[in-house]
């Protein structure tokens, strides 16, 4: 990730140096254990009280870890303008290129388009997506008739995007559990759709927010890199800040700031040397990470 950011004060980040001991105190401690064969009565219950706390320290580790995995303690900048920013947002983007995947679920497609439609864009450039997912299509419409058309044909169908053949391999294949788990449909809840081969997260939540207009968040590497940008979050990764996002970010922007800040990353908030001087957004941004601008 370009520049990531230093997390800024204002973040609540929980403060570990109370729970965990320093190096030294944890050598004293076994110093402690390694003495407590030849303990008087008063140093055996001094041992107990530092095993008990060297326990309650482990679990506190590992409750910390857990909660760090779920993502229900991520840090966020509550005082952050949201409503104002998508607001502005909202106002530049008929002005920006709308990503392929968002245009082909505008125009009316099925879940079974969109998933199959984020599946190809996946490290390909939006116009070989579009290209290829009409091609693929044209092959046929559904779960049903494409499990029918042979691997090869797939294949030169929908070359050439990124890694076509894994992705023909794994067209035949969601068709073949759609049609032997689900009826032929896609499901709409998340963890069924992690369960088809090459669906990670992103493409799952765009499958429930484009395909079936339910709440959920799809975070890609723009919506990763800009929110942490603005000082809204402070997260490592995109699954952290997904979680991060369901925590803070109001749901009447679940489904649509995929769609902004795709393309406000595409032409504004750029990887590299990002267009500040044209940001609709730029006096509530916190710039971290950015060390180079137009
Ligand atoms: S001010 Fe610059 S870094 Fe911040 S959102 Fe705008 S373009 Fe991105």
């Amino acid at each position: 990730m370009e520049g990531f950011p230093l997390c800024g004060a204002s973040f609540a980040k929980p403060s570990h140096s109370a729970s965990f001991p320093a190096a030294g105190n944890l050598a004293s401690n076994a110093t402690m254990r390694s003495r407590s064969k030849r303990n008087t009565p008063s140093s055996r219950d001094q041992n107990t009280t530092t095993r008990s706390r060297v326990r309650e320290q482990r679990q506190s580790k590992k409750t910390r870890s857990q909660r760090s995995r779920t993502g229900a303690t991520l840090p966020c900048n509550e005082t952050f303008p949201i409503d104002t920013v998508m607001e502005r947002l909202r106002a530049a983007a008929p002005t920006w290129n709308a990503p392929v995947v968002t245009l082909m679920a505008k125009q009316n497609r099925s879940p079974f388009h969109v998933l199959l439609g984020c599946l190809l864009s996946l490290r390909t450039k939006d116009e070989t997506t579009a290209q290829a997912v009409e091609r693929l299509f044209a092959l046929g419409e559904t779960p049903e008739t494409l499990a029918r058309v042979p691997l090869k044909t797939l294949e030169k169908a929908i070359y050439p995007v990124g890694f076509y053949r894994t992705k023909a391999r794994r067209i035949r294949e969601i068709c073949r559990l759609l049609l032997e788990r689900h009826g032929g449909q896609v499901p709409s809840q998340l963890e069924a759709l992690l369960e088809l081969p090459g669906v990670g997260r992103k493409t799952a939540n765009l499958v429930v927010a484009k395909g079936f207009g339910l709440p959920a968040i799809c975070v890609d590497t723009h919506v990763h890199r800009i929110t942490n940008r603005w000082g809204y979050l402070c997260t490592r990764t995109p699954v952290e800040t997904e979680f991060a996002l369901r925590k803070c970010l109001p749901e009447e922007y679940w489904i649509e700031i995929n769609d902004l800040l795709v393309a406000f990353g595409q032409t504004i908030c750029k990887p590299i040397s990002p267009r500040c001087s044209a940001c609709p957004v730029h006096e509530f941004c916190a710039r971290r990470g950015v060390h180079r601008s137009r």
